[in-house]
């Protein structure tokens, strides 16, 4: 689960991570009441859920109290990667002396947890691990004691991203904080881009990321209230509403599967043949055929689909259940793309002969599924 910046910076206050003394304004009015109480120059930033705001100008300084209201306005009119910009963090400006980067997460790889930082901060780290991958430092710490870490402990990691004995012990400070942090609220990334020595070699964090452990929600109504439904994924919250698991991905074949390890198992299949998926969606183990035509709204909403591969292995699911509810979508909704559709398992003739006299394309077995949506995909 995602937070926003000032969401993340108020738990940073909270942990005793020092981050400037912003304030959230919804109005340029507001923006430039901050402003001229906060003293200038300010920096707006716009908060949504996605990164690289800088680039797509939601970060912007304003020195003028006359500048703040219109530089605010500009930025409320913004939609960044699809996101709207309905609040404004307005921050001290801060004169930076060096810029680096830190931050906590779960490694996938390597089953660890891990500080990752980098002496050169500001840009994207996936850039810079691209180009400079010695940079980035590691530090894998062992989940037991990640909540109760030493300041001693982190010296060694902190001294080698900032320059001076001072900052270095107050980075070693913010990664026993943000380790404490990590474990009580059940993070799953804490990140500080750019983490920031001030003029002064005073230690700050400009900027804030958090996940949260969507599997730990239940033990954090905390989190939870941070929830901002209106900043998430349409789509994905369409799905969750009618017991769908849908994850956009950046291909251009949209699966339909039944059960999530089926769905890996066909996104895999169908990377092996060449192709390329345009989503996770598992509709379940239930012949609910609102969750067939949920998800192949879905599907099909998404410009970049090219074909669709439903993958069906009944169990409890009854095969022609989920043909009729296909076939029941095509009549609801327009659907201008080659479908090919693989059922296997409780009532597939069935639901087979009920595909055979359509526009659709009956596979056999996987493979021949996967074959054919990659090639169809391909062709147009
Ligand atoms: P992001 O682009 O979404 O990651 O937004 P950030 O909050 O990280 O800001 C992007 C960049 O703007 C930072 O790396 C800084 O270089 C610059 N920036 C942000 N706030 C300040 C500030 O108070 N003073 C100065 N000089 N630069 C800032
Ligand atoms: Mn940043």
């Amino acid at each position: 689960m995602k937070i926003h910046e000032y969401q993340a910076k108020q738990l940073f206050r909270e942990y005793g991570i020092p981050t400037t003394r912003d304030i959230l304004v919804t109005t340029p009015y507001e923006a430039e009441c901050v402003a001229e109480l906060m003293g200038l120059p300010v920096v707006l930033k716009a908060q949504v859920h996605s990164g690289g705001r800088g680039k797509a100008g939601g970060v912007k300084m304003a020195c003028r109290l006359d500048q703040v209201a219109a530089v605010a306005e500009e930025m409320l009119r913004l939609t960044i990667k699809g996101y709207p910009v309905r609040k404004i963090l307005v921050c001290p400006a801060v004169r930076i002396e060096s810029e680096s980067y830190l931050s906590l997460l779960i490694d996938r790889s390597t089953s660890k947890i891990v500080f990752v930082g980098c002496p050169q901060g500001g840009m994207e780290i996936e850039e810079t691990a691209q180009t400079c991958p010695t940079s980035i430092l590691r530090y894998e710490v062992p989940a037991a004691i990640l909540g109760h870490l030493t300041t001693d402990e982190c010296m060694p990691f902190a001294e080698q991203l900032v320059d001076g004995t001072s900052q270095a012990e107050a980075v070693a400070r913010i990664m026993v904080a943000m380790g404490r942090m990590f474990v009580a609220r059940d993070c799953s990334l804490i990140e500080i881009n750019p983490l920031v020595v001030e003029e002064r070699g005073v230690v700050t964090a400009l900027d804030a990321k958090v996940l949260f452990d969507d599997n730990a929600l239940f033990r954090h109504p905390e989190n939870a209230e941070m929830r901002d439904l209106s900043s998430e994924d349409q789509d994905e919250l369409t799905a969750k509403e009618n017991n769908v698991t849908f994850i956009r991905l950046s291909g251009d074949i949209g699966c339909m599967v039944n059960g999530a390890g089926l769905a890996m198992g066909t996104m895999d299949i169908v990377k092996h043949f060449g192709g390329s998926p345009a989503n996770f969606l598992d509709a379940g183990g239930s012949s609910d055929p609102n969750k067939v035509l949920a998800g192949l709204r879905l599907i099909t909403k998404d410009p970049s689909v090219r074909c669709i591969f439903i993958n069906i292995f009944g169990g409890i699911t009854r095969c022609d259940d989920i043909a009729k509810g296909i076939l029941a979508a095509k009549e609801q909704f327009d659907i201008p793309l080659p479908i090919v559709v693989r059922l296997a398992g409780t009532n597939c003739r069935e639901g087979q002969a009920l595909i055979a006299g359509t526009d659709m394309i009956v596979a056999n077995t996987l493979e021949e599924g996967a074959q054919c949506a990659v090639r169809l995909g391909n062709a147009l």
